[in-house]
């Protein structure tokens, strides 16, 4: 019944890396990373003075990875950089000028790769994900090395030959692949949201509670971090946009309403906004459950810590209840922009925001799934379109808007009665996964349609 539990870690769902985008980004440098590995696996009788690396980008990685930073991703990645790691200031330099050349190591010699390394081969090959890669080591004509790489939404990748979920050879203690098994679980055992999935976590990392938990407020401490840091950075965004910041401005406005109605939501907005605006900026941000979806979240619990006060520990249950919206939708749709399109980054984390703010209220696990479907609810169908291929356009408002959305999810799911809501999670994911499967791959971020096509009005 369980042979697919979810085994992912809260850790490699909420994950720390250079924005702005964690498909094309932070599932790039890491692609990159295990390349880099595998070549050096290979004996040193394969030196010469004619090794050359290539990398071919397919699907949505060729249509908007210049925008994303996947070539600038990919480089960094064969130099050994991880994203958790990463420099920001040294990341944002790579490419910048395009005759650079970067020294790739393979044992004591080196190889270099630079800006024509690169194959953006838009159309080229029907691949079996949207976002994919594919890295070879050549000498002269021969391949020395080649793999096919996945980058699956969210940082998370995996190779051609490989499952996308693989079975981990731990079984946790709690194995669910729905949220109908989970509140069995939990029914069933009498115990917590927060102690099963702690649990969970324990069994499957082999981390110590007290660890764990020390982990989860580190987490917290870098979203905020980001919020802290856009909420000051008055600078123009990278890229031919041209676009100007919006959260320190929005936040002295919400300082000076702080007695209006309306102050709480402005300081919602504001934070959001910061937290992204660092994401398009490259800076370090935590996917949540991606990088382009990393303001929802973020803001949330900025709010929620420094306007109602909720101690760290309340703020690890809500951390908690986010993570098993998340591993559901990864699990059973996808949490890709490529795949979903803009559903699967904003509705999801629109959905583990509203989950996490009915969970830390109420304890109510009908209800925090309620308030979850909710958020997926409103989402369906919503399309990613990223101007220019940045993640700027819509994506930075719309995290403030998915943030804005899971509030009114957390009202609406609290205030009414959640046995009388009549579509379950597990449903709507179902409904999800169709949609974006019949989604035009125009609207899943290739830009090549909708607001993209109004790049001309900016
Ligand atoms: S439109 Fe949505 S899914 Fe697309 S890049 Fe922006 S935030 Fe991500």
């Amino acid at each position: 019944m369980y042979s697919q539990a979810i085994t992912t870690s809260i850790f490699d769902l909420f994950k720390v890396g250079p924005g702005p985008s964690s498909s094309h980004t932070i599932g790039p440098m890491k692609a990159a990373y295990d390349f880099l590995t595998e070549i050096n696996r290979l004996p040193t009788s394969f030196i010469s003075e004619t090794l050359q690396i290539e990398i071919y980008l397919y699907g949505s990685l060729s249509a908007t990875g210049k925008g994303h930073g996947t070539d600038r991703a990919i480089i960094a990645g064969l130099l050994g950089w991880k994203p958790d790691a990463c420099d920001p200031v040294k990341f944002l330099k790579i490419l910048k000028n395009t005759d650079d050349k970067y020294p790739v190591k393979f044992h004591n010699h080196l190889i270099a790769v630079n800006a024509d390394s690169f194959h953006f081969e838009r159309g080229k090959y029907d691949s079996p994900h949207a976002n994919t890669m594919v890295l070879k080591l050549k000498d002269e004509s021969t391949i020395l090395l080649e793999h096919e790489y996945y980058s699956i939404g969210g940082g998370f990748i995996y190779r051609k030959g490989e499952k996308q979920h693989p079975k981990n050879a731990i079984n946790p203690p709690y194995p669910y692949t729905s949220m109908k098994e989970l509140k069995a679980h939990l029914n069933r055992e009498k115990i917590s949201l927060t102690e099963l999935m702690l649990a969970n976590e324990m069994a499957l990392t082999g981390v110590s509670k007290k660890e764990i938990e020390q982990k989860v407020d580190g987490i917290l401490d870098f979203m905020h971090k980001a919020v802290k840091r856009g909420l000051k950075d008055k600078r123009v965004l990278p890229g031919t946009i041209k676009l100007r910041r919006k959260a320190p401005l929005l936040y002295e406005r919400a300082k000076n309403l702080a007695i209006t109605s309306d102050s709480f939501l402005i300081f919602l907005n504001a934070y959001c906004l910061a937290a992204s605006e660092e994401n398009a900026a490259g800076n370090i941000v935590v996917t949540a459950p991606t990088s382009g979806a990393s303001g929802v979240i973020p803001g949330i619990t900025y709010l929620i810590k420094n306007h109602f006060h909720y101690s760290p520990s309340l703020m690890r249950d809500g951390m908690w209840a986010a993570a098993a919206i998340g591993f559901l939708v990864k699990h059973n749709a996808s949490i890709s922009g490529a795949e979903m399109g803009c559903m699967g980054e904003i509705g999801t984390a629109s959905a583990m925001a509203a989950a996490m703010l009915t969970y830390c209220a109420t304890k109510d696990i009908n209800a925090m799934e309620s308030a979850a479907e909710i958020g997926i609810e409103h989402h369906l169908g919503m399309t990613c379109d990223p101007i220019g291929g940045y993640v700027q356009i819509p994506c930075i408002e719309r995290n403030a808007m998915g943030a804005v959305k899971s509030y009114n999810a957390f009202l609406l799911a609290t205030s009414g009665d959640s046995s009388l809501q009549k579509i379950s999670f597990d449903s709507v994911i179902k409904v999800m996964k169709a949609t974006g499967k019949d989604m035009s791959k125009k609207y899943k971020e290739t830009s090549e349609a909708g607001l993209a096509l109004s790049a001309t009005e900016c």
